[in-house]
């Protein structure tokens, strides 16, 4: 904790401020989970069933004090929640805290879940002080932020009512934030449009002013939002410091009504390609989170981020409920379509930013051209590829297609790990020599999405190093006469020679029109894995 915490203070230094957008963010959660709770049990909200965060400005005592009345948190969660350093974000955090520039440890904070260690960067001393719904007992947590901590309990009379006061004693540096003008910009800039209202408190004692009013961005008109507001919004959802990529907003109306908000974040999240990672799609009933774990969109498009918020599902809908119901169905399809088309305009629109975009996450939409099967023609159209015709920039399918040679019947790929690789292959030899384009597919899903594509534009995909190579129905393009090998019999006399020399260890041996330069390749059979999924499934162990 103590080796966090210093890497926190010194890698985000020069942007402090965010401290407070993760307090605030960490409030508004725990609003979201009590109004969510009390759907079920609405004697937790007894008598104040207004969610609410409060910032106390104490220049005095140097004191900023960030209240909520939330769910609030047991002994056991304070312990669980913001004791242990073991959470499963932190080590990895420091890993890439480490590595990276310190202008990226400020996006690193809230993609890794330690959002409330942030306060130390301005805290000498941290008090938490939490009641949970419902609970008769009070608990006040404590740290200096250097390794250890404190938990005991505390009257009634000295916790909130319900939900968590945290009180920070700031640092001599960070005073300015018991500054009213301040904090009041800070708030309005980072979190003005957290959907629970903020209030300040100019002094202990004071009348509170509210400073954002919890109106949620997304059930405003678009006209009225500002592309600032989106930025703000998206900040706040995803946890990032970029801009966006792509923002999509839209109203469905008919059968089923929902409102959808969602981002393609301008960089790439971390833990892109971890097994567990979920959607981050929030789904929202009549403005009432109920869960990020509805599966709002398919896996190969878990980089966006968001929400969606509809009326047509009951409040207390069960997360299991939710599966099943055909508005999910619904919302799924016209959402993935919303997005698919709203990158699609991208190309034309803004060439550089769709660039951007499929350099970031074209290696996670071409999971759907195998898993989305009614959308692969689409897929297949959006995505872009290295080739042996253009040396640094990507081709489209549809580009492939037109520029065939004639007598070319199928798009031809080479699979491998680099591209420096992939270019020095003997394999393209003959395909250089007569002008044919080959894919250079350097991903690792590249090896099974071409397994199950059939074809693209009626072409059939076939891998180079696999099979007989078929150049013989196109003409090289320099030395269009050069003799057929078959017709040469030293060669033949050579091939029979092979055979029997290497036995069992080949299946076969025969002349190729793919090299030009090289003696011999190895190639996979007509039927199977190609040499690189050979290659993996391999080391997979399988
Ligand atoms: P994250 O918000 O990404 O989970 P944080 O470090 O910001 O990570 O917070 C850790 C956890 O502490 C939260 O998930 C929540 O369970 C708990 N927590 C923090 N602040 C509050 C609060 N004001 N009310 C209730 N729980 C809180
Ligand atoms: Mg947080």
């Amino acid at each position: 904790m103590a080796k966090l915490l210093h890497l926190m203070v010194h890698s985000v230094y020069s942007d402090k401020n965010v401290f407070l957008r993760e307090l605030i963010s960490n409030a508004a959660d725990a609003c979201e989970k009590l109004r969510y709770e009390a759907i079920v049990a609405p004697d937790l909200l007894g008598s104040d069933p207004t969610p609410r965060i409060v910032l106390t400005l104490d220049e005095e005592h140097a004191r900023l004090i960030v209240e909520d009345n939330g769910i609030g948190m047991t002994r056991d969660e304070l312990v669980e929640s913001l004791g242990t350093i073991a959470r499963s974000g932190t080590r990895a955090f420091m890993e890439r805290v480490e590595a990276a520039q310190s202008k990226d440890g400020a996006q690193l904070i809230g993609q890794f879940g330690v959002g409330f260690y942030s306060a130390f960067m301005v805290a000498d001393n941290v008090d938490v002080v939490s009641r949970r719904a419902g609970s008769d007992k009070a608990w006040h947590w404590a740290s200096e932020g250097k390794g250890s901590y404190t938990v005991s309990a505390v009257d009634l009379a000295d916790a909130p009512a319900r939900g968590t006061r945290i009180t920070l004693h700031l640092k001599d540096d960070a005073k300015t934030y018991t500054l009213r003008w301040t904090v009041e910009r800070i708030v309005k800039d980072q979190s003005g449009h957290v959907p629970v209202p903020i209030s300040i408190v100019e002094k202990p004692g004071a009348e509170p002013a509210q400073v954002a009013d919890g109106t949620a961005l997304w059930t405003k008109q678009k006209s009225e939002i500002s592309k600032e507001d989106y930025t703000d919004f998206y900040r706040g959802v995803a946890g990032q410091y970029d801009e966006p990529a792509l923002t999509v907003h839209f109203r469905a109306e008919g059968r089923h009504e929902y409102t959808a908000l969602a981002f393609v974040p301008g960089s790439k999240p971390f833990d892109l390609f971890d097994p567990d990672r979920k959607g981050r799609m929030k789904l929202y009933v009549k403005r009432v989170f109920i869960t990020d774990e509805a599966d709002l969109l398919p896996r190969y498009l878990r980089f966006v981020r968001g929400l969606v918020d509809t009326a047509d599902l009951p409040l207390n809908v069960s997360r299991e409920m939710i599966q099943e119901s055909p508005l999910l169905a619904n919302i799924r399809k016209g959402l993935t379509n919303r997005v698919l088309t709203s990158i699609e305009k991208l190309i034309d629109s803004d060439p550089d930013a769709f660039a951007k975009l499929w350099e970031n996450f074209g290696s996670v939409i071409k999971e759907g051209i195998y898993e989305d099967f009614e959308r692969r023609a689409q897929l297949l159209a959006l995505s872009r590829f290295r080739t042996t015709a253009a040396e640094d920039k990507t081709r489209a399918l549809s580009e492939y297609v037109k520029d065939m040679k004639d007598g070319q019947a199928a798009i031809y790929y080479l699979t491998g790990e680099n591209l420096a690789q992939l270019q020095a292959s003997p394999q393209l030899e003959g395909f250089r020599a007569r002008g044919i384009e080959v894919l250079l597919l350097t991903d690792p899903v590249d090896s099974f999405w071409v397994t199950t594509a059939p074809d693209f534009e009626g072409k059939p995909f076939k891998s180079i190093t696999q099979g007989a190579a078929d150049l013989a129905a196109v003409a090289r393009e320099n030395d269009a006469a050069a003799a057929s090998p078959e017709a040469n019999p030293s060669v033949t006399d050579f091939v029979a020679f092979a055979k029997t020399t290497l036995g069992e260890a080949v299946s076969d041996v025969r002349t190729s029109d793919r090299l030009t330069e090289s003696a011999v390749c190895l190639v996979a059979p007509e039927h199977g894995p190609d040499r690189q999924l050979q290659k993996m499934l391999q080391g997979a162990g399988r």
